[in-house]
């Protein structure tokens, strides 16, 4: 504990809430299946960064988290992992509709870098993605949610104008994610989102990445999270 508390100092990790899950200093800690292992050694992930190495187990135990880093720390694969686990997880897959994940962003780009990650984890597993955002033929898109997926990558206001279609259906969603909250919350997608997360089952899991925590952040997450456990890394405003 001691070493584990130094070695955050260190790299000015800090970590809040009850019951931390202790940290993974490699991939091969966090339980992944051959699949997963084998996507991630793909992509040329050697190691996890710092962010993955302590939001992972937390993660992975199914706890809400908030995760605080700056861009390019890595987050994305910090809920795309345990996104896939958390899909494989699902008892009778096929039975039900709707995606079981569904990440939010701000704009259209930072929803097609997550879905292409996603879309990297999620193969080995036949689990389908789909990425809605505005600027896409809203019929296209309607179609392609029709046909079904797992997990759902979105803009906030495309994602209301979808659900208000009936292309999809909330019904199984259990893992949510706002990803960049605060650049959300900067283009004014926060009546979109909390809309969104209305519609969403209160026993899901929830994450709320963001690069800065400003106060009408800050009040979000604790609406929507339970219990949350907060990881910042790095100076962060
Ligand atoms: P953030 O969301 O924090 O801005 P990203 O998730 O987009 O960061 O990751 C930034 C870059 O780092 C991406 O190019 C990603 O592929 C790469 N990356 C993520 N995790 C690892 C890892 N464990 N090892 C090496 N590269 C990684
Ligand atoms: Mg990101």
């Amino acid at each position: 504990e001691q070493e584990v508390a130094e070695y955050r100092k260190s790299l000015a990790i800090r970590v809040s809430g009850f019951d931390v899950p202790r940290p993974v200093k490699r991939f091969e800690d966090c339980g992944f299946a051959p699949e997963l292992m084998r996507a991630i050694a793909k992509q040329g992930y050697e190691k996890p960064t710092t962010i993955q190495c302590q939001s992972l187990p937390i993660v992975l135990s199914g706890r809400d988290v908030i995760g605080i880093a700056k861009t390019g720390s890595g987050k994305t694969a910090s809920f795309v992992l345990p996104m896939i686990v958390h899909i494989m997880d699902q008892p009778e897959l096929q039975k039900e509709e709707g995606p079981i994940g569904v990440i939010c962003a701000p704009t259209r780009e930072l929803v097609h870098q997550i879905f292409l990650e996603a879309k990297k984890f999620a193969k080995a597993y036949g689990i389908r993605a789909s990425a809605v955002y505005g600027g896409m033929s809203k019929l296209d898109q309607f179609k392609e949610l029709k046909a079904g997926c797992e997990i759902v990558v979105a803009t906030p206001g495309r994602l209301i104008d979808m659900l208000k279609m009936k292309a999809l259906t909330m019904m199984r969603a259990t893992y949510l994610v706002l990803d960049e909250a605060d650049r959300m919350f900067d283009l004014g997608f926060e009546p979109q989102i909390r809309s969104i997360v209305g519609q969403i089952r209160p026993d899901r899991q929830t994450l709320l990445f963001s690069a800065t925590m400003p106060l009408k952040v800050e009040k979000l997450a604790r609406e929507v999270l339970s219990d949350p456990i907060r990881v910042t890394v790095g100076e962060v405003g």
